[in-house]
């Protein structure tokens, strides 16, 4: 069937949007002997991903802005895969199967040269991810989807002619290798890089993608200030202690009691009655990496993190969470398996610029985060990565909300984890490098961020290896203690 006979839909992303970088042959080529230097010193083992977060999507024709600071914005032409059928381990042969279809995605940023720890501020600012209208199945396109012809435009002037080729990994390896160890939703889109020689663009200046088959994306850049907020779908958050949980076919609201839990209908249970999910509706994960002082010093002595530093951040997808009581699956064969405790931030009303000084009244409230990483997976390529850091159910959440009336200072707050009993990490986020206001302040600058954003403010020193059987506890005072179990893969079909 012809493209423009195909019965197109107009397209919106339901689920994560995720980049992948460097998966363009000559890309990773025309880094040269750099890729074996430091600060990479390998070539890329698995898919550099990363999150385009939702306050990034913009519709075909939207106005995007180019940051003040920024003389233009690089012009990532990509095709996405947008995801029709749950890929978890998918085998290369039929990942397609798990394809519902493509879209043009804009995969903007701001130019930079090092993909060591490059900040979510170049990739995640509003409007960076423009995306297409019309989602068209594999079936109908004129050609294999690694083999389309892309072409950029800006003002209407041919600037980049490449294809969807040529990727060091294809669509199909690309989708499995991704699937190994994040799932991937009905609605989820992942891209398959961008070629190349990525032009750039200026604000005044219209960039148009077109891909065979997928028609055309126009985006219109302007200057800061010039470009409509982002339409994102509005939470409401609790504003009572409370969690979420699955008992008796139903998802429940539920109060603390002092036997267990109290659901909304007025029945008491045990906490092991029920299912424990994310206590409240969760919107962008953003993560820190290094922000206390003693995690610094004791994961990498060669690195020194101030306050003058940029905070490291780095997003996550909701195949990560699990809830207070679930299992989380430890690979087998790898020699290190962390915890992290960590105060979780839940963002309770859209925020954009907003100052340190009246940062805390965005903040609906807070839980206990365990924010688990293998180690064996780490790579110096957008470090951390989400092999390392957004596998699946390897972010606990829980188990309760608590709003931000009942924590009158959440820098003077104690947090420990125990391992089978015994304490094993001990800290106060009175010890944060950057506290919870000035992370408000930093995130809000360069994106908007919307109720049930929650910012995971990372996890002081003590974090040592757990092995499968292992059961995790980690404590805030005052806030929850949230309780996880390692399991083997063994537990899990596959
Ligand atoms: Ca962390």
């Amino acid at each position: 069937m012809k493209p423009d006979a195909a019965p197109y839909r107009p397209y919106h992303p339901a689920g994560t949007v995720y980049g992948c970088l460097l998966n363009h042959a000559p890309a990773l080529a025309a880094l040269g002997e750099a890729v074996h230097q430091p600060p990479y010193k390998a070539p890329p083992r698995a898919p550099v991903l990363y999150v385009k977060p939702r306050n990034t999507w913009a519709a075909d024709g939207q106005p995007v802005a180019v940051p003040a600071d920024a003389p233009a914005l690089q012009v990532g032409a990509a095709l996405g895969l947008v995801i029709g059928r749950t890929a978890c381990r998918v085998n290369v042969h039929d990942a397609l199967a798990h394809v519902a279809g493509a879209v043009i995605v804009n995969d903007l940023s701001v130019p930079h040269d090092s993909f060591y720890r490059p900040n979510v501020r170049l990739k995640a600012r509003d409007g960076l991810c423009p995306l297409g209208r019309t989602l068209v199945p594999l079936a109908e396109l004129p050609a294999a989807v690694d083999a389309l012809a892309v072409r950029v435009f800006v003002d209407g002037v041919l600037v980049h002619h490449t294809t969807t080729g040529d990727r060091l990994r294809g669509a199909a390896q690309l989708l499995a290798d991704v699937s190994e160890f994040m799932t991937l939703q009905p609605g989820d889109v992942l891209m398959l890089g961008v070629a190349h020689g990525a032009p750039m663009a200026s604000a005044g200046q219209t960039v148009a993608i077109e891909i065979d088959g997928l028609g055309r994306l126009s985006t219109p850049l302007v200057a800061e200030g010039a470009a409509p907020s982002p339409v994102m779908r509005v939470a409401t958050m609790p504003t009572q202690r409370s969690a979420r949980v699955a008992f008796d076919g139903a998802v429940h609201s539920a109060m603390p009691h002092a036997t267990g839990l109290q659901l909304a209908d007025g029945r008491v249970l045990r906490e092991d009655q029920v299912v424990w999910l994310p206590p409240f509706e969760v919107g962008t994960i953003i993560a820190l990496g290094l922000n206390y002082a003693d995690h610094v010093k004791e994961l990498a002595k060669e690195l020194t993190v101030s306050t003058q530093d940029e905070p490291l951040v780095f997003l996550k997808g909701p195949g990560s969470l699990i809830g207070h009581r679930g299992h989380t699956r430890r690979p087998a064969g790898v020699a290190f398996m962390h915890y992290e405790c960590e105060l979780a931030v839940v963002i309770g009303r859209t925020a954009r610029g907003v100052l340190a000084a009246d940062a805390m009244d965005f903040v609906a409230g807070y839980t206990v985060c365990n924010d688990y990483a293998v180690r064996d997976y780490l790579e110096n390529w957008y470090r951390p990565n989400l092999r390392v850091k957004n596998r699946d159910g390897g972010t606990a959440l829980g188990p309760w909300f608590v709003p931000a009336a009942e924590v009158p200072d959440p820098q003077a707050l104690g947090l420990r984890t125990l391992v089978n009993g015994q304490v094993t990490q001990q800290g106060s986020t009175a010890h944060m490098i950057n506290g919870v206001a000035v992370l408000i302040e930093y995130l809000s600058s360069f994106m908007t961020l919307q109720a049930g954003d929650v910012i995971l403010t990372g996890t002081p020193d003590g974090v040592v290896n757990v092995e499968a059987g292992d059961a995790v506890a980690c404590e805030i005072d005052g806030i929850g203690r949230l309780v996880n179990t390692l399991a083997p893969d063994s537990a899990f079909g596959r």
